[in-house]
């Protein structure tokens, strides 16, 4: 089945990752260089979780890791991270990233970007951000090179700097926020020197790049849990260098306003949403407007009028800071725009309505569902079930009517001008009878479309019968004479 296609296509694949590691940390060997793993690889391991890429440490530069690696007849070999040390090299669908042990890790702030390569694994171990992090393993015989209590950690649950944990984060203050991903990831917590010296150095945040941010951060929303990442960024003062407009959730009503905390209510749509990045981004900032636009109605009930609309502008100037991508910045601004119009769907709707619905929300119109599945925040039972069974009615009436416009779409293979270039005969009432013949096979289900070459086929016969053997030519060889107003023209 898939496999002899993939075999054919990519043999790497046959051999097991481990298998492939410990050829590379023989061919390093045999070489006089030393080849370990480490980072999330190890981690996933010791952990007894699945691993997608591979990270290896070398005391090769970069130059001899190219030349050992191409031993291993990699399916190809990238550079981009040569100046950092790394090489990476493809098997099949599997990374391996080979990098010289260093003696620094941290570049983006310092003035000359040129990275010191280290002397030996511990000095590189010393280096890296976290204990749980900073763990080797020898591929050949399973010895874990552990100095800083990492593994301990991995099983104690625990995020703690290797080192002194203010200076770690001074080096490079993007590890804060790699702190609260790999707690919010891996469901650990984070020692309580380390959250202190987060909390010091929080500010340091502004000094990296809005990319290098977006990345963790978007890390942190796909996790199991994102609440607790949020939470833990808000927390730690992390947040108000990265969506400031969150802090503002937590406004208060003024005294005798009552409604739900948006904060809290933000939080539990984000932890309700499927790990999709831009479903996970729409919860986030669904009702980010929402401070801005309470009011307080003519008969006492708090409202925020034209929400929505604010919310877009505001998902957009968001993300834009931010640096994302231009079809993320437009997806997520337009599912904040309708957040609402699915789940203030009733059975009064009109069809008309629920197209009105399908137009606007357009390819995000499943996006849309999730979303305001996930908005239904109600601790009242049979009120959620209520709005649970709309929500399902209208998707069901939008299935309904996207199934009746392409059943409306549907028409013969072949139009007027196809048959009478196919006949060589003009215009004439023919056209129509064939073109209903072959439209009933559609609807039938017994002819495909798209099926150009049995509809003709098929029209052949149909002609060959209603005329029976006689072929009557009548009109035969003047087809191109046929006036051009006249032909048959049906397609839409
Ligand atoms: P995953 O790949 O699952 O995101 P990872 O731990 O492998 O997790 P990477 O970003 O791939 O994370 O980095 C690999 C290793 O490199 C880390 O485990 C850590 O040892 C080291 N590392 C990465 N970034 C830094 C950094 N900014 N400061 C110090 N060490 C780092
Ligand atoms: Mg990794």
């Amino acid at each position: 089945m898939n496999k002899t296609v993939q075999q054919e296509r990519a043999p790497q694949t046959a051999v097991s990752v481990t298998e492939l590691e410990r050829r590379l940390a023989e061919i390093f060997r045999a070489h006089g260089k030393q080849l370990y793993l480490v980072g999330g690889s190890v981690r996933a391991v010791l952990l007894g979780q699945p691993h997608e890429d591979t990270d290896m440490a070398t005391d090769a530069t970069p130059e001899e890791i190219k030349r050992l690696a191409q031993l291993a007849h990699p399916d190809g070999i990238y550079t981009v991270g040569e100046k950092f040390g790394t090489i990476g090299l493809i098997f099949g669908t599997h990374r391996i990233e080979i990098t010289t042990f260093r003696s620094e890790w941290y570049t983006e702030r310092s003035r000359k970007p040129d990275v010191r390569f280290g002397v030996s694994l511990e000095e590189d171990l010393s280096r890296r951000d976290f204990t749980i992090n900073a763990i080797a393993q020898d591929p050949l015989t399973g010895e874990l090179f552990d100095p800083f209590g990492g593994v301990e950690d991995l099983r104690a649950g625990i995020i703690r700097a290797v080192g002194n944990p203010d200076e770690r984060f001074r080096e490079d203050p993007l590890r804060l926020l790699r702190a609260i991903r790999f707690a919010v990831q891996l469901g650990f917590r984070i020692e309580p020197r380390t959250r202190e010296a987060i909390k010091l150095n929080a500010a340091q945040l502004a000094t990296i790049s809005r990319e290098r941010i977006r990345a963790e951060f978007e890390k942190i929303l796909l996790a199991p849990k994102p609440s607790i990442g949020i939470r833990m960024l808000v927390d730690l003062g992390l947040m108000q260098y990265i969506i400031p407009e969150i802090l503002l959730l937590r406004t208060k009503a003024p005294e005798g306003w009552h409604h739900k905390d948006i904060y809290e209510h933000t939080l539990g749509v984000l932890d309700n949403t499927p790990p999709d990045l831009i479903i996970r981004w729409a919860a986030l900032l669904h009702d980010i407007a929402k401070p801005q636009t309470m009011t307080l109605s003519p008969d006492g009930e708090v409202q925020f009028l034209g929400h929505e609309f604010l919310g877009e502008k505001m998902a957009r100037d968001i993300l834009r800071r931010l640096k994302a991508d231009s079809r993320t910045i437009e997806r997520v601004a337009h599912l904040v725009r309708i957040h609402l119009r699915a789940n203030a769907y009733t059975s009064e709707w009109t069809d008309g309505a629920v197209r009105r619905l399908m137009r606007e929300a357009g390819e995000d119109l499943e996006a849309l569902f999730a979303l305001s599945r996930a908005d239904i925040t109600s601790h009242n039972p049979p009120r959620v079930q209520a709005a649970y069974a709309r929500l399902d009615e209208l998707r069901r009436r939008t299935e309904e009517l996207e199934a009746q416009a392409s059943v409306a779409k549907l028409s013969s293979p072949l139009d007027g001008h196809d048959l009478m270039r196919i006949f060589g005969r003009g215009p004439g009432p023919w056209i129509g009878r064939v073109k209903d013949y072959l439209l009933g096979l559609v609807l039938d289900g017994v002819l495909a479309p798209d099926d150009r070459e049995r509809a003709e086929q098929l029209a052949r016969e149909f002609l060959a019968r209603e005329e029976g053997q006689a072929a009557s030519g009548e009109q035969a060889g003047q087809a191109d004479a046929a006036h051009p107003q006249r032909k048959e023209e049906q397609q839409p």
